[in-house]
């Protein structure tokens, strides 16, 4: 290899390098997961259940939730940088969510249990009336449906995760829900 051809070959090694570098830069530099993690006290009791959450108890609940998207590059905006404001998707899973659960009783109203509840209700508890069986995941369907409503629109819910107990938990993922 004589002295231009090896000055070439720097040259275009150089350029495929570049190339590289801001495909990897633009392959890093996409899709980001936000989580955030709630609490809440719950009661529930299963209708027609065989085993201990048959009977009128409560759980001490953790939410996590994960959405995703991409982060907003704007320096002109007050939310530069982020996909969304923590205290956005905080607002929006206690609105929907947590202020409604938190220290009240699910009760399925689609079975004779609806009796159970309306007496409790009537005697002042904070009742929630479900239209499903309040197992940890027939809670996360109807927190997913809750939460992807209020999203903005260039941001979507992917993943729930939530802890009955200490070592029991079920997830959510939107990829799973198609197909
Ligand atoms: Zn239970």
């Amino acid at each position: 290899m004589n002295l231009c051809n090896l000055g070439l070959f720097i040259i275009i090694y150089k350029i495929k390098r570049l190339e590289l570098n801001l495909k990897r830069k633009d392959y890093l530099c996409k899709m980001i997961r936000l989580t955030k993690i709630f609490t809440f006290e719950t009661a529930h009791v299963l209708y027609g259940y065989d085993g201990k959450c048959k009977n009128l108890h409560g759980h001490s609940y953790r939410l996590f939730v994960t959405v995703k998207g991409i982060p907003l590059e704007d320096i002109t905006h007050s939310k530069n940088g982020m996909l969304m404001d923590f205290g956005e998707l905080k607002l929006i899973v206690n609105e929907e969510i947590v202020s409604q659960w938190d220290h009240a009783v699910l009760i399925n109203a689609k079975t004779p249990h609806l009796q159970l509840g309306e007496q409790l209700k009537s005697q002042g508890h904070q009742v929630v009336f479900c239209d499903f069986q309040p197992t940890c995941e027939m809670m996360l369907y109807a927190i997913a449906e809750k939460i992807n409503f209020r999203l903005p629109a260039h941001i979507t819910l992917a993943s729930l995760k939530l802890y009955e107990t200490e070592t029991s938990y079920a997830e959510w993922f939107a990829d799973d829900q198609n197909g």
